[in-house]
């Protein structure tokens, strides 16, 4: 019998479960949207509810991945930080629906499983080490070394969306200032947008009162200006801290996901030009830097990854 298990990810705006098997084929998928502004039991009972609509052949599946947008804490799950989902500070969640669904419960930060799940099944299959960047509305990130996820002391390594790209600059969720997450995110390149759009009267964002990094990107395709100009900042901050990251790492793969990952080809020149000027060129040499082939199944699968690895299985 083909083993299966089944994997969550739970963002701050979607709740996705798969079932999945020991070869990474997903059986059935099911979508929910996080209940963000409900309590923690309506957040649990989303993730017990959608686990019970994928698993369709009862008793045989016992175990359960959560992909979770969480700083996780493995030493004390309650001390795990849930900066887009505060009600469930102080929850340990994997312990709460191991109790509901009577799953064994792996838990894991959702940028690390995503870049487990393009490691497994994606662009960085067969590679030791890599460096995942997940650019959404923040920027996450997971790192593999000699093939196994590197999570530092208590679990919170890999965070790179947080590494400091401008000292003095804009404030972030975290506490510090001028984290990579405020110059690279989707929230960034709107705020770049803003800021240099009185340079450029002719750009077609001007006949929108609110735009988003969607529609800047749409625009920059049609050879707007503005739009190009906000991706080539946030593309150059990028670039410094992908240096800092080859300088340290080494890696053979760079992994770029999320949901701005569709517009690396107009953050890319900016990026390589960082890299020219910062990091070692032996370095830059032997990095090859890829988009996520997997979209929104990389979270799930990276989790279901963990979940046969913790079972004892070691994947395909
Ligand atoms: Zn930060």
């Amino acid at each position: 019998m083909v083993e299966k298990v089944i994997g969550v990810d739970l963002g701050g705006t979607n709740i996705r479960a798969g079932l999945i098997d020991e070869g990474g084929e997903i059986a059935k998928r099911a979508h929910a949207k996080t209940p963000h502004n409900g309590s923690a039991s309506e957040i649990v009972n989303a993730i017990v509810n959608l686990i019970r609509s994928v698993n369709d052949s009862g008793d045989a599946v016992k175990n359960v991945g959560i992909a979770a947008a969480s700083v996780i804490d493995f030493q004390d799950l309650r001390k795990s930080m849930w900066p887009n989902l505060p009600q469930l500070q102080g929850l340990d969640l994997a312990g709460e629906i191991a109790n509901i669904s009577g799953l064994e419960v792996t838990i894991e930060n959702d940028a690390n499983a995503a870049v487990i799940g393009e490691h497994w099944q994606g662009s960085a299959k067969g590679a030791q080490n890599v460096i995942g960047i997940t650019l959404g509305t923040g920027v996450g990130g997971g790192i593999i070394v000699n093939g196994e996820i590197f999570r530092g002391a208590s679990g919170s390594a890999g965070e790179i969306g947080h590494i400091c790209v401008e000292p003095d600059g804009v404030p972030c969720g975290c506490g510090s200032t001028g984290c990579l997450e405020q110059y690279s995110s989707a929230t960034a390149i709107v705020r770049f947008t803003k800021e240099v759009l009185a340079t450029f009267p002719e750009s077609p964002l001007h006949s929108k009162l609110e735009f988003e990094a969607k529609d800047v990107f749409e625009a920059a395709l049609k050879d707007d200006l503005a739009g190009i100009r906000a991706f080539e900042v946030a593309g150059r901050y990028l670039g410094i801290a992908c240096a800092a990251l080859i300088n340290l790492l080494n890696p053979e793969v760079i992994v770029v996901m999320g949901g701005l990952a569709g517009s690396w080809n107009l953050l890319s020149r900016s990026v390589l030009e960082e890299l020219q000027k910062r990091a070692f060129q032996q370095a830059v040499e032997r990095v090859n830097i890829v988009r996520g082939v997997l979209g929104d199944d990389a979270g799930i699968l990276g989790a279901a990854k963990l979940t046969f690895a913790d079972m004892g299985f070691s994947g395909s």
